[in-house]
């Protein structure tokens, strides 16, 4: 019987199950936006999940990544940076880097992102492949991003991964006078997704559906 060796098996086409991935689930499911599309068929998303789930990087889901968090669908990442606006000029706050792979698709959107997770190991991870990737305008740094990043602000657009129980201050503080911010509201199980705009003086909150995070955990988040 013939046995195949695991150095010679073959390779899965990673490019076109992220070309299916982005038709079946991202495309499929009403994003639009073409450089959106592009970016996502260019991350190699499944570099970016464990071993133990990366058949598994090309589906509709949510997987885990190790420390309880998860990375989010497909869809939502695109969602999410959708409702940002990007116009490939803008400095962007990511709150909850995970494994890295939403800011390495913003990397590809933006002018720079500045991103910060709370959970050491996961931003050493994500700090390595984004120099294994050759992506040069993302920074990343381990902190409770519940605070922002001030000697870096203003931001243009602020995308937060986690969901949180109210808007934390610090980030509202640090958004740019034209900018816009995208996070998740609420405790698990009834989260909304929000997207903060600051008009003059005022605030103003749009609801953009329902949500699936983990928690936004910190000062001016949950606490632990
Ligand atoms: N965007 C990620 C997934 C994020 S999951 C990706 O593409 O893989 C949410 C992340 O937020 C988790 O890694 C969690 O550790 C982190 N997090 C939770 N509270 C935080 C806080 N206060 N500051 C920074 N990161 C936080």
């Amino acid at each position: 019987m013939a046995t195949q060796r695991r150095d010679s098996a073959p390779q899965p086409d990673f490019a076109h199950l992220r070309a299916r991935m982005v038709q079946d689930y991202v495309a499929g499911r009403g994003i639009k936006d073409e450089r959106i599309l592009q970016a996502m068929r260019d991350v190699p998303r499944h570099l970016f999940v464990p071993t133990l789930v990366a058949a598994k990087a090309y589906g509709a889901g949510a997987l885990p990544i190790g420390a309880k968090q998860t990375i989010s669908q497909p869809y939502i990442v695109a969602r999410m940076i959708e409702l940002l606006d990007l116009t490939g000029k803008e400095k962007v706050l990511e709150i909850g880097t995970g494994t890295g792979y939403q800011a390495v698709v913003l990397s590809k959107l933006c002018a720079k992102v500045f991103s910060i997770e709370r959970v050491n190991e996961l931003a050493l991870r994500a700090v390595e492949l984004i120099r294994t990737l050759k992506i040069y305008n993302a920074s990343v740094k381990v902190f409770d991003g519940t605070y922002g990043w001030s000697d870096q602000a203003p931001f243009d657009r602020i995308i937060v991964a986690a969901a949180a129980p109210e808007v934390p201050k610090p980030l509202l503080e640090q958004l740019s006078r034209t900018g816009k911010l995208v996070i998740p509201i609420g405790a698990e199980g009834n989260q909304r997704l929000a997207r903060v705009m600051r008009v003059g003086t005022r605030v103003q909150i749009e609801d953009c559906g329902t949500a699936e995070f983990v928690p936004l955990v910190g000062k001016f988040g949950w606490k632990e």
